[in-house]
């Protein structure tokens, strides 16, 4: 009794198609988008690397409601119009049911974040529309919890799920988070759904951000998600964990180096 046995394909489409499981994916963005000139430059930018999918959040989940907490429904129209000016398919948090429709409406892969990922509600709601969900693992959540709450979104009839690795909370705090990498090869036997790593949330540190991209590749990831933004310094949220241009560009030539193993 498998939940996941009706797999279907995942395949995001604009000018350039890639499917989750085959390829190996390279999602960039920023953390929020902040304006259409800041979102703008960084997609122009990672697309010219070779970015696969653009990220960047429009609500965002923040730990203090004083943090710059998203622009919302305006940060949702800068990212439909840079999805059509780049041509690239986008990725962005839904957290709230409500948002749904106009969520669904300006993304080709709805996020569900590590703070929602036990709000089963949300989870139904995101099984029962078409567009892949990517789901990250919850802040203190083991594999079989983060399992379960994949097969909340399966039983609704959305097998398009892609699992997240984005660290977990445990006694060292020197990283953000701990980066689970023997969760990549687990899930992907248990569940046999694809999974990505984010090496920005996974530790925190900008430094660390490519040693573990590597790493993520080499035990079997199907991608990567990392931060970029074109001033880290100045970002509204996790600037610390953001490559700025060089950063990525040097990670997306050594990427290219990488055989995949898998
Ligand atoms: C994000 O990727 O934008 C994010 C908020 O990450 P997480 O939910 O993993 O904290
Ligand atoms: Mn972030």
């Amino acid at each position: 009794n498998n939940p996941f046995s009706q797999q279907k394909k995942i395949i995001v489409n604009r000018e350039k198609g890639v499917e989750f499981g085959k390829d190996n994916i390279v999602i960039a963005g920023p953390c929020a988008i902040e304006s259409y000139e800041q979102f703008l430059k960084t997609a122009e930018f990672v697309k010219s690397q070779g970015a696969d999918i653009l990220r960047g959040g429009a609500y965002k989940p923040r730990t203090s409601s004083f943090s710059f907490n998203g622009l919302k429904e305006e940060g949702l129209e800068i990212l439909k119009e840079v999805r059509k000016k780049t041509k690239m398919p986008v990725i962005t948090e839904l957290m709230d049911i409500r948002d749904l429709e106009k969520v669904y409406d300006s993304t080709d892969i709805i996020q569900i974040g590590s703070r929602n990922m036990q709000n089963f509600p949300l989870l139904s709601e995101a099984g029962k529309q078409d567009k892949p969900v990517m789901l990250k693992r919850g802040l203190a959540a083991t594999i079989n919890e983060w399992i379960c709450s994949a097969e909340y979104i399966a039983v609704e009839g959305n097998e398009k799920i892609i699992m997240c690795e984005r660290g977990i909370r445990t006694y060292d705090d020197y990283t953000r988070n701990t980066l689970d990498l023997a969760a990549v090869p687990i899930i992907k036997k248990e569940t046999g759904l694809p999974v990505i790593v984010d090496p920005s949330h996974g530790t925190g540190i900008r430094e660390l951000v490519a040693p573990m991209s590597y790493a993520a590749l080499a035990c079997g990831a199907d991608g990567i998600m990392v931060e970029v933004h074109p001033n880290p310094d100045e970002a509204l949220s996790d600037g610390e964990q953001s490559l700025d241009f060089d950063n990525f560009e040097e990670l997306m030539e050594k990427i290219k180096k990488i055989i995949k193993i898998y």
